[in-house]
């Protein structure tokens, strides 16, 4: 429970008079444990501090931009020396021809980039690319994947109207007959498939992209011409030095990119094929602040790290030692846990635990251990941890389990998770 004098209740009752439901959006803890801080003061490398002092490993790495470590020195050395030259000027600098270029060497479908700041606008960009490219409307997705919160993609019904969502389809993911099926349904007004790298969607296991289901799609799309997009914006760069489809060898047309491209910093992308250049260039699309060249030049130091650095099989090799350990210590404690996603962006869910009680008891127990987990979103690994943080929670969770093994016949039901119960 949130401590009643601590720094962060106080915000929080500061934050429940001039912010509307006191937090909104994905880092709101209306949904997690009651003892998750709301407010932090700092982070560095791997860890993060709370207002009221306490200290954490961080496996959300801020749901993903943190891939080099917080205040990383030579990220944040290129971003400061470039907002002491100019950052939001009257026209771009020299670093936005660098960095397009960065990224259509690195990403092997890409012959352009262009550039935004959140997640969101990459792809909603992308589905009006696909638009103007193919003159049609509809598009299909898979039914609980994230795209962000335009009214056109955001989870939430509120004030959404049904225009708004018009002209979607929706397939399971992995299923091929569902997709075919939606198609189908589109026939000849099929714009676009927008594709996550892998199911990532939050409260359930995630799953690998079934190779079937991925050629479908490209085979969809060269049918009739519609364009493929894979939203890499959470998992871009921590599966691949490449667009994440690249692993099992399907290409799309677009590609959109966020997060942790300038290590934090706020920029996202847009990329694509030559086929979708023309469109890219008849649409208007803009912002006050997409030509900032501060995030730009973080966002150019962090792709060398990306090309100069072992990064990629150190996280991997990292998000194997703790899926092995955990695996481990949760079956000396009884427990049979299933850790699903690539190891570099896990989740884990106990079994037979449909409002997730066991789930928020053990994160609290890591907590208070000093690492911060999440008990139903995937999470992200970056390259500051080292072995000995991962043996550090390791150890939590022993301790973690001994809490559970002593709680678990008294937990009461989540309430706020109630929704949950029976849904999968
Ligand atoms: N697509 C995916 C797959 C995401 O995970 C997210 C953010 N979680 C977005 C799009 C939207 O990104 P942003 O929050 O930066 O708008």
């Amino acid at each position: 429970m949130t401590r009643a004098n601590s720094r962060d209740r106080q915000l929080r009752d500061r934050a429940d008079a001039v912010i509307p439901g006191g937090m909104y959006g994905h880092q709101a803890t209306a949904l997690l444990p009651e003892d998750y801080p709301q407010f932090f003061e700092k982070g560095e490398g791997a860890h993060i501090w709370d207002v009221d002092g306490a200290r954490y490993l961080d496996f959300m790495c801020a749901y993903g931009p943190n891939l080099f470590g917080y205040a990383n020195p030579q990220v944040d050395a290129a971003y400061v020396r470039q907002l002491g030259l100019g950052d939001t000027l009257t026209g771009p600098t020299a670093l936005m021809v660098e960095m397009a270029e960065a990224m259509v060497a690195m990403v092997s479908h890409a012959d352009w980039a262009m550039f935004c700041k959140n997640g969101t606008d990459a792809t909603s960009m992308a589905l009006t690319v696909a638009r103007a490219h193919t003159r049609r409307k509809t598009v299909i997705r898979a039914k609980g994947a994230y795209h962000g919160a335009a009214a056109w993609c955001t989870p939430r019904p509120a004030g959404v109207i049904e225009t708004d969502r018009a002209h979607q389809l929706f397939c399971d993911y992995n299923d091929v007959g569902s997709l075919e099926s939606a198609a189908a349904q589109a026939g000849e007004d099929l714009a676009c498939i927008f594709a996550a790298p892998f199911k990532h969607d939050a409260f359930i296991d995630q799953a690998e992209p079934d190779l079937a289901y991925a050629r479908t799609a490209r085979e969809i799309c060269d049918r009739t011409g519609a364009l493929l997009v894979v939203d890499d914006v959470r998992a871009g760069l921590r599966l691949a030095r490449d667009c994440s489809w690249s692993r099992i060898g399907v290409q799309p047309d677009l590609s959109t990119w966020g997060k942790c491209i300038a290590n934090g910093h706020p920029i996202s992308a847009l990329l694509g094929s030559d086929k979708a250049r023309k469109a890219a260039s008849v649409i208007f699309v803009t912002g006050s602040f997409w030509y900032q060249a501060a995030p730009m030049a973080a966002g150019l130091e962090t792709l060398r790290l990306v090309r100069e650095t072992d990064y990629l099989e150190r996280i991997t090799a990292l998000g194997e030692r703790l899926r092995d350990g955990l695996a481990e210590r949760a079956k000396a404690a009884g427990f049979a846990l299933r850790q699903t996603g690539p190891v570099t962006m896990p989740l884990f869910l106990f079994e037979d635990d449909p409002d997730l009680r066991k789930g928020f008891c053990f994160s609290s127990a890591m907590l208070d251990r000093g690492v911060y987990v999440h008990p139903w979103h995937n999470m992200f690994f970056c390259a500051a941890m080292t072995e000995a943080d991962i043996d550090a929670a390791l150890d939590a969770a022993e301790g973690a389990f001994g809490v559970l093994k002593r709680e678990a016949a008294s937990l009461g039901p989540v309430e706020k998770l109630a929704f949950l119960a029976g849904a999968h």
